[in-house]
C-alpha cells in the first residue's frame, strides 16, 4: 500500500510539473528563435553572394545580326535585322553574319531602317 499523502500534495506536484513544461518550453522556443535568427543570417549571405556572382558574370555579346519573327503558328520569319535594330522586336532570334546572308539570299527582306543588305555588302542580283 503506497504511503499516504496529506491533502494538497498532489496539487503541489501538478504545480511544479506545470512550471517545469513551461520552462522547458520556453527554452525550446528561445533555441529555435536563436536557430531560425542563424537560417535568416545564413540566407541573406547567401543571398548577397549570389547578387555579387550575379553582378560580376559578363554579360553574353549583343547578337551580330537578328531575325524578326512573325506572329501565329509557326511565327515565320519576317525580316533580317542588325542587332543593334530595335526593331526586331524582343523575340528575335540571333543570327551569325551567314545565317543572315543566307536568309537574305532566301528572299528573306532586310529591315529598311538598319538595312543588313548595305552592312553586309549583300547585291541580290
Ligand atoms: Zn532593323
Amino acid at each position: 500500500m503506497p504511503p499516504l499523502r496529506p491533502r494538497g500534495q498532489r496539487r503541489i506536484e501538478r504545480t511544479n510539473d506545470r512550471r517545469v513544461k513551461l520552462e522547458r518550453a520556453r527554452t525550446v522556443r528561445w533555441w529555435l528563435a536563436w536557430q531560425l535568427s542563424q537560417l535568416d543570417q545564413q540566407i541573406a549571405k547567401w543571398e548577397r553572394e549570389e547578387a555579387a556572382a550575379k553582378a560580376a558574370r559578363p554579360l553574353p555579346p549583343p547578337a551580330e545580326w537578328l531575325l524578326q519573327r512573325g506572329i501565329g503558328q509557326g511565327r515565320p520569319p519576317v525580316a533580317i535585322h542588325a542587332g543593334s535594330c530595335r526593331l526586331a522586336g524582343s523575340h528575335a532570334a540571333p543570327l551569325s553574319e551567314a545565317e543572315a546572308r543566307r536568309a537574305l539570299g532566301n528572299g528573306l527582306p532586310g529591315c529598311e531602317v538598319c538595312d543588313p543588305e548595305a552592312v553586309l555588302g549583300y547585291d541580290p542580283a
